[in-house]
């Protein structure tokens, strides 16, 4: 992976890579000359259902969904499910659940697998045309025929036989006489081409392994290459878009097709979406789930789909900022805090605040009147008017954060400490007067007057506080345990690893914090899942999967603090 840009190129790249959409250009050029006649544009997104999916596949699936979208054509979703021992049931359901998430709705839903009996008939054909050959050389032995970048290859012992021996034997690979590993089936081409993946690529190989969809059925398994282009062909998909990585192979995507002489469809590569601290591969996400680095794959610290959904983040935001991030001919980094300030932004729109002490510290108002209790009125969404107002109970004895007392204030703390006055959020002025210790000498209490004329938090005499603090009433607050989420890994490149190591050193081990018994106004009682919050003052939070009515459990979404919208106003200046 490369270094990561200066957060201001980082701005100027993504603009201009947003300003030209070669692919919306490509497919608008073949549009206007008919290249395909009077079919509709026919896109697909092919994952493998080999893990949940990530962000990384929310930028693919919009630019699929989204170009056909925008040329009036259609989106198939297609398993790529050709090797059966790391795929599962489970993450087809969980595919298919993130792309309806994210927005999205597929014309066809199609399966490789479901291929399989005509891919082996084209098999036959380019067998039968002299073009395909089974080999008995091992993995190993064709890796050493193959040659290198700089020598060519060499032909097997087996390419020259003939097309009677390679129909009888891929006929017996088929039927499941040979053990795993024994014999491909190779297309026959050049072993000298400077393309490597042009050297006879292999194009089955057998594999007595238990398919999720096609059980024991097939013992032989097509390679990613032979099915892929194959399978767009038959979709009559007319722009394939895929990722950089598979450039090399275009060759032999269009080799297949054109001697089979089947729908011609075309493969288009734009760079694949890296992200400053994030982990984009699936292989190595199954690894952190299996080792329970973490609590599997919808873990709110996980950059999958499934985990953001839960965390809170909004599929508006999502889409937002992978078609800002643009398409490009060269892979580059995006910083995480540009997919923050997408969500805050989104979420400030739209979510109501509510007051939330993440880590309680009691309040005592000794000159409030014993027994009262009374409600302020607090606007759900200062954004939205049309989100109404709400009640809140307040009385002589409340919590506040622990952060918002210093007994000896360090210098410019605006907040409270002994003979200052805040204002407490929508309600009053109060000043602080004397703490109560424990037999540790922790604080376990603040007592404070407050000012009667100061109701609803204005100022009765034109007099300043420099703060205002969020509070919940002790006697009519709920309780719930908060998780607070950091990045997982420590670095901006989590693969940048010495040599020897793994990702797993680059793991942040604080990466979660649990509040066992935060303390939330009564109107959160009712809060659904998945329904999300402003908590005034520390952050967007939404009720996560493991709530209950007696333990509630909230997500931290994202702290407030927008660095994104900092690094955006340097380099705008
Ligand atoms: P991984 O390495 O995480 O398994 P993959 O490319 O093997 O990713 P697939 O299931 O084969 O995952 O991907 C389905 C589609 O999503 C492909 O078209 C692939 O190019 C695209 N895709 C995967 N990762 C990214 C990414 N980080 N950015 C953009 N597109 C991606
Ligand atoms: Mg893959």
């Amino acid at each position: 992976m490369t270094n990561r840009n200066s957060e201001s190129q980082g701005i100027q790249s993504q603009e201009a890579r947003t300003a030209s959409n070669f692919l919306h250009d490509i497919i608008a050029e073949d549009v206007r000359t008919r290249k395909y006649g009077d079919a509709l544009v026919q896109t697909r997104f092919p994952p493998e259902p080999n893990g949940y999916l990530h962000i990384g596949h929310a930028k693919a699936i919009c630019l699929d969904f989204g170009l056909a979208d925008e040329f009036g054509g259609k989106t198939n979703l297609r398993f790529d499910d050709t090797n059966p021992e790391k795929e599962e049931q489970e993450y087809v359901d969980s595919i298919q659940r993130d792309v309806r998430w994210l927005g999205f709705e597929w014309d066809r839903l199609c399966y490789a697998s479901d291929y399989f009996p005509q891919l082996y008939e084209w098999a036959l054909e380019l067998i039968k045309a002299g073009k395909a050959y089974v080999d008995d050389l091992s993995a190993d032995q064709i890796r050493q025929y193959r040659g290198t970048l700089t020598e060519p290859g060499k032909d097997s012992p087996f390419r020259n036989r003939t097309v009677e021996e390679n129909l009888d034997l891929f006929v017996r690979m088929k039927s499941g006489e040979f053990p795993d590993g024994s014999r491909v089936l190779r297309a026959k081409i050049d072993m000298t081409s400077p393309n490597l993946n042009m050297r006879d690529p292999v194009m089955y190989r057998i594999l007595h392994a238990t398919h999720h969809r096609t059980g024991d059925e097939w013992c032989i398994y097509p390679m990613y290459d032979y099915a892929h282009g194959q399978s767009d062909s038959i979709e009559h998909v007319t722009h394939s878009m895929c990722t950089l990585e598979f450039t090399d192979h275009q060759p032999l995507y269009r080799w297949y097709i054109e001697q089979l002489g089947i729908f011609p469809s075309q493969q288009i590569e734009f760079d694949r979406l890296n992200i400053t601290y994030t982990l984009l591969s699936k292989r190595k996400l199954l690894q952190l789930v299996q080792e329970k680095h973490v609590h599997g794959w919808d873990d709110p610290r996980m950059p999958t789909l499934s985990a953001f959904r839960r965390r809170g983040f909004t599929p508006e935001a999502i889409r937002t900022f992978s078609t800002s991030t643009g398409v490009s001919r060269t892979n580059g980094i995006t910083d995480i805090e540009m997919l923050e300030h997408f969500q805050r932004d989104d979420l400030n729109r739209r979510v109501n605040r509510a007051m939330a002490v993440l880590r309680p510290l009691k309040l005592v108002i000794d000159n409030y009147p014993a027994g009262q209790e009374e409600f302020v009125e607090v606007a759900n969404n200062p954004e939205d008017p049309a989100a109404g107002t709400r009640q809140v109970p307040f009385s002589g004895e409340i919590y506040m954060e622990q952060d918002d007392f210093r007994e000896v204030p360090p210098p410019k703390y605006y907040r409270l400490s002994p003979g200052k006055e805040v204002r407490l959020r929508n309600a009053y002025f109060i000043t602080a007067q004397s703490v109560v210790k424990d037999a540790t000498g922790s604080i376990v209490a603040v007592h404070c007057t407050y000012d009667p004329a100061s109701r609803g938090g204005n100022s009765p005499d034109g007099r300043k506080v420099k703060s205002t603090i969020h509070w919940v009433s002790t006697a009519h607050a709920i309780s719930a345990e908060i998780r607070l989420y950091d990045k997982l890994f420590l670095k901006p490149d989590p693969n940048d690893v010495e040599e020897g190591g793994s990702v797993l050193d680059n793991l942040n081990p604080n990466s979660l914090e649990v509040l066992a018994d935060a303390k939330l106004e009564p109107s959160l009682a009712n809060a659904k899942l998945e329904d999300r919050f402003q908590f005034e003052r520390v952050g967007y939070f939404c009720v996560d999967s493991d709530s209950t009515p007696d333990h509630m459990v909230f997500n931290r979404t994202l702290p407030l603090k927008d660095t994104w919208a900092k690094i955006e106003k340097k380099s705008e200046a």
